[in-house]
Formats: C-alpha cells, sequence, structure tokens
C-alpha cells in the first residue's frame, strides 16, 4: 500500500480525552475515531489489526473444532423472556421497539439465541458434540465507557457455545476451549493467564477467565512465575484426545488469582521470589454452566436410552476489539506501538527519504514491488513529506520492520534496516535487505 493512497490521518498530539496509552496510540495512529461514548469507528490501519485479529481466533476456533456461524445483532425480548434474563439483565441492555412495538434488543451475548436455533434443529444425542461460534458486535451499555476500545459500549467478540450430553462431554468441550484460548493468545505475542474466576450473571459452576499482564489492567493479579513462563501447546495438540493433563499444569496450585479470590493464601505460599504481582486485562472468559438455558428453553434431545434430556452447555468469550488495545498495552514505547508480526497492520513500513528524486524512487519502488511479490504486507511511505515526521509516523504506528531508502545509501547501493521493537539498525545491501525482511517476516509470523 502506497502512503499516498492509503488514508492515514495521523495526530502529532496526544489527545487529552485518552487516559491510557493505547487509547492514546488507537487515537495517533489514527486506528480509530470515536463515533459517541463507548462507540467507534474503525479506521484503515485499526481495522487492519482487527481483522488479523479476528482470524487468529477463528482459526484457533476452527482448529478446536468449533464451527463458524453468524447470529444477528438484534434479538427479539420474547426469547430472552423464555430464559428469564430479560428483567434481570439492567441497564447494560439496549432495549429497542420496532415500528409494530415488538420488544427488541441489541444484543449483549448470545445464549437464547444459539440455543434456540441448537433446539429448533436438534433431537439426538447422536448430534452431539458440537461447538458453534460466531464473531459479532455486541452492545452493552457500560455505566462507564473507558479506555477506548477496552471498554466500549459496542465492542466485537467472538462467542463460542457448546452442546453435551452430560457433564463430563462438556468438560471435555470445555478443555478444547482453554486449550484454544492459550494457543490464540500466544499467536499473537501475548501472554495470557488462565485464572479461575466467578460465573457471574450468566450462572454456573466452572470458569476461567484469561487475563494479559500490564499496568493499565482493570483487576490486580497475582500468579506464580511458572504460569508465566509456561509453553503453550503447540499446532499438534490433538483436541479429540484427553486435554485434562494440559488443563491440570495451568490450574495448579500456585494457579493464578486476585484480590477477590485466594491472594492472601498465595502470598503465604509461593515462595517471595516466584510471586508475580501484576495488574491484569481480562481478554477471554470461559464458563460450563450445565443445563441453565438449556433446560427453561427446553433444549433437549433424545439419549441412547430413548429418554430426553437437556443438554450441557458451556460458553466462551474474547473480547477481539478489547484486545486491539490489549496488544498495544503490553508491546508499546515511548515512540509508539510496537506490533508483534502476526496482528501487525501491515509487515514492514518502507520509507523513500526523498520521493521525488529519480533513482531513490526507482530503488524504492523495486523493493516494494519486490516485497509484495514475496507476498509482505508492506506499507510504503512515498509522500513528500520530511524525513522526520516520516520516521516519527513510522514508529507511532508500530510495524515491525522498517527498510529506508535514500540518496546516499542508493548511490552505495544500500538500505538500512530498522526492527522496530528494540530499535537495532542494520545498514546492508539493498537486496540482502529485502532478503533479510522477508526471512524475518515469514519466520515471526509463526509465532506460537
Ligand atoms: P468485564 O468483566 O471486563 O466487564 P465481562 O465479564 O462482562 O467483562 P464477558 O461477558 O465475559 O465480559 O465477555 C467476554 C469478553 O468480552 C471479555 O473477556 C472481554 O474481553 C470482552 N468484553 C466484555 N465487555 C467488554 C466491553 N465493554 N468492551 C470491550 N470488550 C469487552
Ligand atoms: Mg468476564
Amino acid at each position: 500500500m502506497r502512503l499516498t493512497r492509503f488514508f492515514l490521518p495521523v495526530l502529532r498530539e496526544t489527545p487529552k480525552e485518552a487516559e491510557i496509552v493505547s487509547h492514546q496510540l488507537m487515537l495517533r495512529a489514527a486506528m480509530v475515531k470515536q463515533a459517541s461514548a463507548g462507540i467507534y469507528s474503525w479506521l484503515p490501519l485499526g481495522y487492519r489489526v482487527l481483522k488479523k485479529i479476528e482470524q487468529i481466533v477463528r482459526e484457533e476456533q476452527n482448529r478446536s473444532g468449533a464451527i463458524e456461524v453468524l447470529m444477528p445483532t438484534i434479538q427479539s425480548a420474547d426469547l430472552w423472556r423464555q430464559s428469564g434474563r430479560y428483567d434481570a439483565y439492567g441497564k447494560e441492555m439496549l432495549r429497542i421497539k420496532d415500528r409494530h412495538e415488538r420488544d427488541m434488543l441489541y444484543g449483549p451475548t448470545n445464549e437464547e439465541q444459539i440455543t434456540e436455533i441448537f433446539r429448533d434443529s436438534v433431537k439426538s444425542y447422536k448430534d452431539l458434540p458440537r461447538n458453534l461460534y460466531h464473531i459479532q458486535w455486541k452492545f452493552r451499555d457500560e455505566v462507564r465507557p473507558r479506555f477506548g476500545v477496552m471498554r466500549g459500549r459496542e465492542f466485537l467478540m467472538k462467542d463460542a457455545y457448546s452442546f453435551d450430553l452430560n457433564a463430563e462431554a462438556a468438560r471435555h468441550a470445555y478443555n478444547r476451549m482453554f486449550v484454544a484460548y492459550l494457543r490464540t493468545f500466544a499467536r499473537m505475542g501475548l501472554k495470557a493467564i488462565p485464572m479461575a474466576a466467578d460465573t457471574g450473571p450468566i450462572g454456573g459452576d466452572l470458569s476461567h477467565e484469561f487475563i494479559i499482564l500490564a499496568d493499565t489492567g482493570e483487576s490486580q493479579v497475582y500468579c506464580h512465575t511458572d504460569l508465566v513462563e509456561m509453553p503453550v501447546p503447540g499446532k499438534d495438540v490433538d483436541f479429540d484426545g484427553d486435554l485434562s493433563p494440559i488443563i491440570k499444569q495451568w490450574t495448579s496450585q500456585y494457579a493464578a488469582t486476585d484480590e477477590k479470590h485466594d491472594a492472601a493464601k498465595f502470598v503465604a505460599e509461593v515462595p517471595a521470589d516466584k510471586q508475580v504481582s501484576a495488574r491484569g486485562i481480562e481478554v477471554g472468559h470461559i464458563f460450563y454452566f450445565g443445563t441453565k438455558y438449556s433446560e427453561p428453553m427446553g433444549c433437549k434431545v433424545q439419549g441412547p436410552d430413548g429418554k430426553l434430556v437437556a443438554v450441557h452447555m458451556g460458553s466462551y468469550g474474547v473480547g477481539v476489539s478489547r484486545l486491539v488495545g490489549g496488544i498495544i498495552e503490553a508491546s508499546h514505547d515511548d515512540a509508539g506501538c510496537v506490533w508483534p508480526v502476526p496482528v501487525a497492520p501491515f509487515e514492514v513500513g518502507l520509507v523513500n527519504l526523498k520521493s521525488g528524486d529519480k533513482d531513490t524512487d526507482a530503488a524504492a519502488n523495486a523493493v516494494y514491488e519486490k516485497l509484495t511479490n514475496a507476498g509482505i504486507d508492506v506499507l510504503y511511505d512515498d509522500t513528500d513529506e520530511r524525513a522526520g515526521g516520516k520516521f516519527a509516523t513510522m514508529d507511532v504506528i508500530g510495524l515491525p520492520y522498517q527498510i529506508v531508502i535514500g540518496p546516499k545509501g542508493v548511490k552505495a547501493g544500500e538500505a538500512e534496516i530498522k526492527t522496530r521493537k528494540g530499535g537495532a539498525k542494520e545498514t546492508i545491501g539493498i537486496d540482502a535487505a529485502v532478503a533479510k525482511v522477508i526471512d524475518l517476516v515469514t519466520t515471526g509470523r509463526d509465532l506460537a
């Protein structure tokens, strides 16, 4: 993408309304624009990151055996009356009337909708187990939307729903999602740690939040250093096999906890030099809630003995749009964002230091073409802005690698490569620079 044809209205000043660094940088890097409180337009740069995160989530859901669907954002109130949640949900639910005065709502979540779909189409235990998910916008009229996309009112969530014949099978479905989540966040360059959680208004008795550690997190989290260092299951993990040893490892006695739970016990039991105490951001949340919705909504199947049984369900959320801010919180420096390759809006920034100079243009254009032909996503700054401005823009948008082509280097047949993380620079031959960046990007794509 040539910057002269892109849409990147970066801001030089830090907007006053933004309190935390991810919000500041998302505005400065022109990733989002606020439409109203807690509601954002996604500008091209931010939208590219959102799509990459969404795609990683999708790939790992699919790998674990979940099946993608798409349910509507607008739901009927009657559906929520069947589960009893229409009155229970409170002011966070955006309630709407259509022209026939029918009560509708903008979905804050989709348990009811998916239960209805399943109930009306599945009759036998032979159709189990299943896990259906979608990636769809939600609306929750939060009391205090803040921190940009981290606590929005409209936000993108992946929500999956598992259906099983009994509690034991549902436990396996839960374990699959647990492992899929470990892989999902690791692929984004994040260290996400599972923490046993309360089940809240969704109810049930087995639940974990997935937390990333960052100073601006909303909760104080404690865990053992081993948990942060633990290697994540690889691509070859067998989702049909017994996953409980992996789960056990991640939920051991030194598992993460917070103020609301066993923090005091944790501090007493874990050696001081092994204690991690940090702020945490919740990026995912998984629940097993048994027959909480299937029972009242009559979602039953015929079991092997011919008797009707309510299906056991779980639900599994990932905050896709929150992750955009969360990754910035976990990965930035004074100059701007520092994107891990797998979620970067572009993989390489190409800077032409003297647009309009025949030789420099020819060299930069050739590099652009070679990288693009190699399947690399390049943002090519071919504008006539001064060098300082170009460097500042590249740093604030945080692409993992930069290649700088200037008239002096071109005479010597050289280009400068910069790695955004850490800022290491190197001047080498132009072709060698291209080859090296292609190698760095393609190996970095495969983070997990
Ligand atoms: P929180 O405790 O942060 O309010 P929650 O427990 O209400 O979140 P869930 O119902 O578990 O949220 O939703 C699943 C995921 O959706 C959360 O783990 C979070 O990543 C994301 N999420 C929830 N609310 C918001 C929001 N207002 N803005 C952005 N993402 C959100
Ligand atoms: Mg939650």
